[in-house]
């Protein structure tokens, strides 16, 4: 959590009166992170920080084993990664093209980070709340599960390229795993992977799978853990826990940190926005 003064210097960096950072209002999805900053600190904790808000739930010899602040942007930092996914007529965010096969996919040599998950964990909504800023950007957000079964590229202005993949499990495609495991060995250009678990369900066989895949290919990936809006506080706790010591003791290539989301409430969309703006290097 970034200090007082800090907060002080963002009021400054918006121009906000400091008496305005006060008060209590809800916090608009569709405006920018000057709003965030004049949330409660309480509120913004939650928004911004959620597995900080959840650590206070926590009984105190729990708490260790949960690596909350291996990436811990400041508010400054995060103010500066929203400006990178925020769409102008010089910062271009649009959808490119959708591929079925590997040597389809459009030859870009930006960075690229790709959400894979099963369907239904909730990757159209995260990519979508990742474009709030960019309305214009169309990502197709399912009814029925199973409905994306091309992987498909939205580049990100000059920085990095976004990579929604089919999900898998209930009526995957048949190719699937082909498709997948062909990109994720041979995609070049790809600096991390995004592995969706439902926060509610905890991981399952078929996330295990893709867990596995990316284990034997040596990637580089995150767990992020979506909905959290809808468990019980008690049942988040739990789950995030129990994914928490999976990735302890089962995994080599996870990021120790878990990013839990919430795609209706916005929670902890901002860090996981500065955290691809990090790693893609756009952060400096
Ligand atoms: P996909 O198949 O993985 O692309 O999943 P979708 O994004 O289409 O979401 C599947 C269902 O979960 C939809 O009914 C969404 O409205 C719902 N959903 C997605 N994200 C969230 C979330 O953060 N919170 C809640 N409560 N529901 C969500």
């Amino acid at each position: 959590m970034a200090a007082p003064g800090l907060r002080l210097g963002m009021e400054k960096l918006f121009e906000m009166p400091a008496a305005v950072g006060r008060q209590s209002r809800a916090y608009s999805k569709s405006q920018n992170f000057a709003e965030v900053l004049r949330l409660p600190k309480s509120q913004l904790t939650k928004l911004v920080y959620p597995l900080q808000e959840l650590e206070q739930h926590l009984v105190r010899d729990t708490r260790p084993h949960l690596h909350m602040r291996v990436f811990d942007p400041s508010l400054e930092d995060i103010a500066r990664a929203e400006s990178v996914f925020a769409a102008s007529q010089r910062n271009r965010i649009e959808y490119v093209s959708s591929a079925v096969r590997l040597d389809h996919a459009p030859a870009l040599s930006r960075p690229e980070v790709c959400f894979i998950g099963r369907s239904n964990v909730g990757k159209s909504s995260l990519i979508k709340a990742l474009f709030s800023l960019a309305p214009e950007v169309e990502v197709r957000v399912s009814k029925k599960p199973g409905h994306t079964k091309k992987m498909n590229f939205f580049k990100v202005g000059k920085y990095f390229t976004v990579v929604d993949m089919p999900g898998y499990g209930y009526r995957a495609p048949e190719d699937f795993v082909d498709m997948v495991e062909a990109y994720l060995k041979e995609r070049r250009n790809l600096k991390r992977t995004f592995l969706l678990v439902d926060s509610a369900v905890g991981i399952t066989k078929t996330d295990n799978i893709a867990v596995e895949m990316c284990e034997e290919f040596a990637l580089p990936y995150v767990m992020v853990l979506t909905k959290i809006d809808k468990p019980s506080k008690g049942h988040l706790l739990k789950q995030v826990l129990e994914i928490q010591k999976f990735v302890n003791t089962q995994t080599q290539g996870c990021f120790p940190q878990l990013f839990p989301v919430s795609s209706v409430t916005y929670s902890g969309i901002h860090l996981l926005k500065c955290f691809i703006a990090n790693i893609t290097g756009n952060l400096n």
